[in-house]
């Protein structure tokens, strides 16, 4: 019997699991379906598509279209799983049945409590996270010209939009709760590389703060009020302190939950036999060390929607962990970090001209963690080291 395969979520793990599924199954439907309303397109490259207008890698999956029983469902949203009787529910109605269903819904930024206590819209808030927030912040630059920004936040996603923003000519000041900036993966020696940089483009950052108050006038935030009473004028407010997972509508399945994140075992499958899932909505555990954390990256998405297809089609296959690294460009640097950091195990430094690399190292001499700002020349070489956990050598 032909079967369906029903997806929820058109990004890195929806395309990959569908063209996959195609393939393996090809006499199978498969409907795809997205809240978003943009053809798919690739997440990774909204800082160069904000600060350059750059669109041809923004777009890179259109060019390859979807395989013919892939049906694509755009600004659809589905309401409810029913898990029993195996369909989902869409916002318009329509009731799709499925034998097996993927959850690749990712996740959504975290909103500012203290802005959305009122259900005021403010029309200089934004956030950095799809193609329409993208969109949102472009038409705001054009109209309205601003001088001045605000981003809040201190990790990658801060220091892209702050990167992007200031490539659009505005003043940019990073508001950071911590006491440094990308603390998760680089030291205070690597991070002051990156301090040097911004002070010289005349990015502010101003640490160990949170914002305690907004001041409004016709729907535009003016001013910021920090914690510490500073108090900041501007024109635009970018706030980027975190993510939670899309992953509610499993909440009144059988499908287990670890706070926010699905629970999947190593063929990507849930606690209900036919549902899967896949991407940023998922619990995963690094290959290396074990560890368990949300997963974040495109290219893991695109890995765990793959291998949920072969099993979603019975055609076995193990999803062996995720690999942490995370990759980004700011400021000039190519920044790259894998693995978990250790603050307590001691890092081993490399630097030249404008370059740092840190790595730290267990007692067998193999590779825990290692950060590369401003010369990734070498990843390759240090990824297949980690990787392999082969004797490490720095030199
Ligand atoms: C700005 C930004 C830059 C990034 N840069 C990088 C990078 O440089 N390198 C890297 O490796 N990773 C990067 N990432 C992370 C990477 O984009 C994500 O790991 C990846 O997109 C996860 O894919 P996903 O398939 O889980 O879901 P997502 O990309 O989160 O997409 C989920 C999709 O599901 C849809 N959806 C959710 N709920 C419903 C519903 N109820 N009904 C219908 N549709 C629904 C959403 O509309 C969305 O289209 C970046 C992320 C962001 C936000």
């Amino acid at each position: 019997m032909n079967k369906t395969f029903v997806i929820i979520g058109s990004s890195a793990g929806g395309i990959a699991a569908a063209r996959a599924l195609a393939r393996l199954a090809p006499k199978s439907s498969i409907v795809m379906i997205s809240r978003e309303k943009e053809l798919p397109y690739n997440k990774c490259f909204i800082a160069d598509y904000i600060a350059k207008d750059e669109q041809e890698q923004l777009f890179m999956t259109n060019n390859r279209a979807l395989p013919e029983n892939v049906q694509l469902l755009l600004g659809l949203s589905v309401v409810a799983i029913n898990d029993q009787q195996q369909h989902v529910s869409l916002d318009n109605g329509q009731i799709i049945n499925y034998d097996a269903l993927l959850v690749a819904t990712g996740a959504r930024p975290q909103k500012m409590p203290l802005l959305h206590s009122d259900n005021q819209r403010h029309e200089n808030l934004f956030y950095y996270h799809n193609l329409w927030h993208a969109n949102l912040l472009k038409a705001f630059i054009a109209q309205n010209k601003p001088k001045r920004a605000i981003v809040i936040g201190g990790s990658i996603s801060a220091v892209e939009a702050a990167d992007a923003l200031h490539q659009q000519g505005v003043a940019v000041t990073i508001v950071n709760r911590g006491k440094q900036l990308l603390s998760r993966y680089c030291s205070s020696q690597a991070i002051t590389l990156l301090y040097e940089r911004m002070e010289q483009l005349g990015v502010q950052v101003i640490h160990n703060a949170q914002i305690s108050d907004f001041t409004h006038k016709d729907n535009h935030i003016t001013r910021v009020t920090l914690d510490n009473g500073q108090q900041i004028e501007t024109d635009l407010v970018m706030c980027a302190i975190g993510v939670n997972a899309n992953s509610e509508l499993l909440q009144s399945t059988n499908v287990e939950l670890s706070d926010d994140l699905v629970n999947v075992n190593n063929h990507l499958q849930t606690t209900v036999p036919t549902i899967f899932a896949a991407g940023d909505v998922i619990l995963v555990h690094d290959r290396v060390s074990g560890y368990k954390k949300r997963s974040c990256t495109w290219p893991d998405a695109m890995h765990q929607g793959l291998i949920a297809a072969h099993n979603m089609a019975g055609k076995e296959k193990v999803y062996e962990g995720a690999v942490f690294l995370v990759d980004s460009h700011f400021f000039g640097f190519d920044f790259v970090a894998c693995g978990i950091r250790d603050k307590k195990i001691g890092i081993i430094t490399k630097k030249g001209d404008n370059w740092l690399h840190e790595f730290q190292c267990n007692n067998d001499n193999q590779l825990l963690f290692f950060v590369m700002l401003g010369n990734i020349e070498n990843l390759p070489q240090i990824k297949r080291s980690y990787l392999t956990r082969a004797q490490f050598d720095v030199a």
